[in-house]
């Protein structure tokens, strides 16, 4: 497709967003307002909370105090200060995640900001900011998805957002499969602090908006450069978190 009419394509997308039926964002079901999942999606979702890992989010099975760590938050403490997501990593929550990356429906952008912002700490006004892709990604897909959920977060909360805060300077390979080190070899120098940003987020609050936390190598590599520039802490907001397994991290 030529850049004309891939820019054709992308400024039709928020009217044809308004003119087709609302529909579940999880399974296409039309439904009643273009935000609520059908009945059978949203029992399917598992919608996180506490009580949790006070790091890392994971899921405890029964309360253990506000300040509690998993065990792998406390052998290996992640670059990041906080990380939480509205939903466990499933298949609805998949679904979600692919339609809003892949599916040219970026009003899906607006409801997972919905389930995200309770999750929100705003105290301190922190900054938003995308966990960036590569500009590569950008030009093929036309958007970037954690942009167009910090952008919406920004919206319904009136914090501010810095969509150029990272700079994605590597095309990182996919990294599903790989194992913890093997990620973390491969994210390494993908990202940089945008030159024009520094002065801006020097004893600042981030909140970095992803869509989908998977080992954390990602986050954690954003997280590490913000805190070399300065940054106070950083905090990971995501709409899905894998939970299962020795995934995670
Ligand atoms: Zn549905
Ligand atoms: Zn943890």
């Amino acid at each position: 497709m030529g850049t004309a009419s891939l820019l054709a394509r992308n400024a039709l997308r928020p009217i044809l967003d308004f003119a087709l039926p609302p529909r579940c964002p999880g399974c296409a079901a039309i439904t009643r307002d273009p935000h609520l999942f059908c009945l059978d999606c949203w029992s399917a979702l598992a919608f996180l909370g506490e009580p949790c890992c006070a790091r890392c989010a994971l899921p405890f099975d029964y309360g253990e105090g506000a300040a509690v760590l998993c065990g792998r938050c406390l052998a290996e403490p992640p670059a990041y200060d906080r990380l939480r997501a509205a939903v466990a990593y499933g298949d609805i929550a998949r679904s979600v995640a692919l339609k809003l990356k892949y599916g040219g429906r970026p009003g899906i952008a607006e409801t997972v900001a919905r389930f995200m912002q309770r999750h929100l700490d705003a105290a301190g006004a922190p900054l938003l900011a995308p966990v960036p892709l590569h500009r590569w990604r950008i030009w093929r897909r036309g958007y970037n998805q954690a942009a167009l959920i910090a952008s919406a977060l920004a919206r319904r909360t009136g914090l501010e957002t810095r969509l150029d805060l990272l700079d994605r300077v590597k095309a990182t390979p996919i990294l599903r499969g790989l194992g913890p080190r093997e990620r973390a070899e491969a994210v390494r120098g993908a990202f940089r602090v945008n030159k024009r940003r520094k002065a801006e987020l020097k004893g600042r609050r981030i909140v970095l908006v992803d869509d989908v936390y998977t080992s954390g190598a990602t986050a954690n590599a954003c997280a590490r450069i913000l805190k070399r520039a300065g940054a106070a802490e950083v905090n990971i907001l995501c709409w899905a978190r894998v939970v299962r397994g020795e995934d995670s991290h």
